[in-house]
């Protein structure tokens, strides 16, 4: 694999770089994750779309851009290094490959153009209390009656479903005898009389995942996607997909120098952090480990480009990248140290960093405790670590 920037490539970033400079919107950067809107979440997706540039992996005849994996790399580079709001990945990064996958015409023709303006916000309706780690235990039923399924039964951990505008939701219509025989994947519009949706408020005090509860939900039998009972196939190939994009290397690349940025500042009883051996080694090895990261993604992405859909090597990605991104905050919990503990808003200075102290602590702890769900989230890491064992150990 030939990893060199060509002129073509060089020119390239040169063009992202000036159309991230010149378009994103000002007001976003100031904005905490956890305080923005709707409207605020969508604001560069929007601009992304008018562009054509919000859906590069996808197919060009569905709306993706035709890049080379080396134009997605530096793309994904030069938006983690303005530190962009990535466009929602339920949509763009879940649905849209199994709709223009799986999906029959009509459902390409209505799903796919809403994701990619960002008109239509989708959440993704997979687990269950009783049903996350063992996904085929999934107990929400969904009946045929006429040409509609009337569905039952309560969603959990459901991000940002409070945006929603609509679910694609996992559902039993078959109770057989093998679990994963029996599933099937719905479109759900969110707005369908028998919906609730009540929030979860998680240890840094965000609002980010939510319990949804179905009662008697009445959806078209025209959106069942694929054939029914057949959904488990579509439910693998959507998660394969959510794994490979948690990688995050170009996000972690700019956490480091943030961190190394903050362990420039002189500790209390002298000298900067940076320069005592140990630190110095925490970092490097975080660095060493995320550069290893980046180039199993780069083969990922090459093997993609030629065809290859994501297999076993996106529980890698997982668990390497969910593990750099918490190690990552911990350091940052320990280069502010006891500052950490508190917030105040009112002495953030940015990125000026003259000493360590509480000027740094913006942010620090409430980001900690967050990332403590990506070693949980697209299926957990001892989940992953099951996968390898078997399909690339083979035990
Ligand atoms: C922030 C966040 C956002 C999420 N967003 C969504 C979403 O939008 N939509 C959605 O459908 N789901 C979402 N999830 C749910 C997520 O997919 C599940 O939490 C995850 O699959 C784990 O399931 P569980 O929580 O039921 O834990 P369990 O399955 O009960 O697991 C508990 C513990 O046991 C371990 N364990 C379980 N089985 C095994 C095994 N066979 N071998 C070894 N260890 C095992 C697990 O690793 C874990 O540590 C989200 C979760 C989080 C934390």
């Amino acid at each position: 694999m030939d990893v060199d920037f060509t002129p073509e490539d060089i020119a390239f970033r040169e063009e992202v770089r000036s159309f991230i400079e010149e378009n994103y919107p000002k007001h976003l950067g100031s904005l905490d994750r956890g305080d923005m809107t709707k409207e605020d979440l969508l604001a560069w997706h929007k601009i992304l779309h008018t562009k054509g540039w919000v859906a590069p992996s996808w197919p060009a005849e569905f709306g993706g851009t035709d890049w080379t994996v080396t134009q997605r790399y530096i793309f994904n580079e030069e938006s983690a290094r303005h530190g962009t709001i990535p466009p929602m990945p339920f949509g763009v990064q879940m649905l849209g490959p199994v709709i223009y996958t799986f999906g029959n015409q009509e459902q390409k023709d209505w799903v796919l153009p809403g994701i990619l303006s960002g008109k239509d916000w989708w959440c993704q309706g997979y687990s269950e209390p009783g049903a996350g780690s063992d996904l085929a235990a999934l107990k929400t039923k969904a009946v045929l009656e006429d040409d509609e399924y009337v569905v039952n039964g309560h969603k959990i951990w459901t991000t940002l479903a409070q945006h929603a505008d609509w679910m694609f939701c996992l559902v039993r219509t078959t109770s057989g005898e093998k679990r994963q025989d029996g599933i099937s994947f719905l479109l759900i519009d969110m707005k369908t009389p028998g919906i609730t949706v009540r929030p979860i408020i998680t240890i840094d005090g965000g609002h980010e995942v939510n319990e949804v509860f179905l009662e008697d939900v009445r959806v078209p039998a025209r959106n069942l996607v694929g054939e029914q009972d057949k959904g488990w196939t579509i439910a693998k190939f959507l998660l394969g997909n959510e794994r490979s994009g948690i990688a995050g290397v170009a996000r972690s690349k700019k956490a480091i120098d943030r961190l190394r940025e903050i362990a420039r500042g002189e500790l209390e009883n002298g000298g900067p952090l940076l320069s005592t051996a140990d630190f110095s080694r925490k970092i490097a090895e975080l660095e060493v480990d995320l550069t290893a990261l980046e180039y199993t993604e780069l083969r990922t992405l090459a093997a993609e480009s030629q065809g290859q859909g994501p297999g076993p090597e996106s529980s890698i990605l997982k668990i390497k990248g969910t593990e750099i991104q918490q190690r990552i905050t911990e350091l940052t919990m320990e280069a502010v140290g006891n500052y950490a503990a508190p917030w105040v808003p009112q002495l953030d200075v940015g990125d000026n960093y003259l000493a360590i102290g509480p000027e740094q602590s913006h942010g620090v702890s409430q980001t900690y405790f967050n990332t403590r769900k990506t070693s949980i989230y697209g299926g957990s890491n001892e989940i992953q670590r099951n996968i390898i064992a078997k399909m690339v150990l083979g035990l």
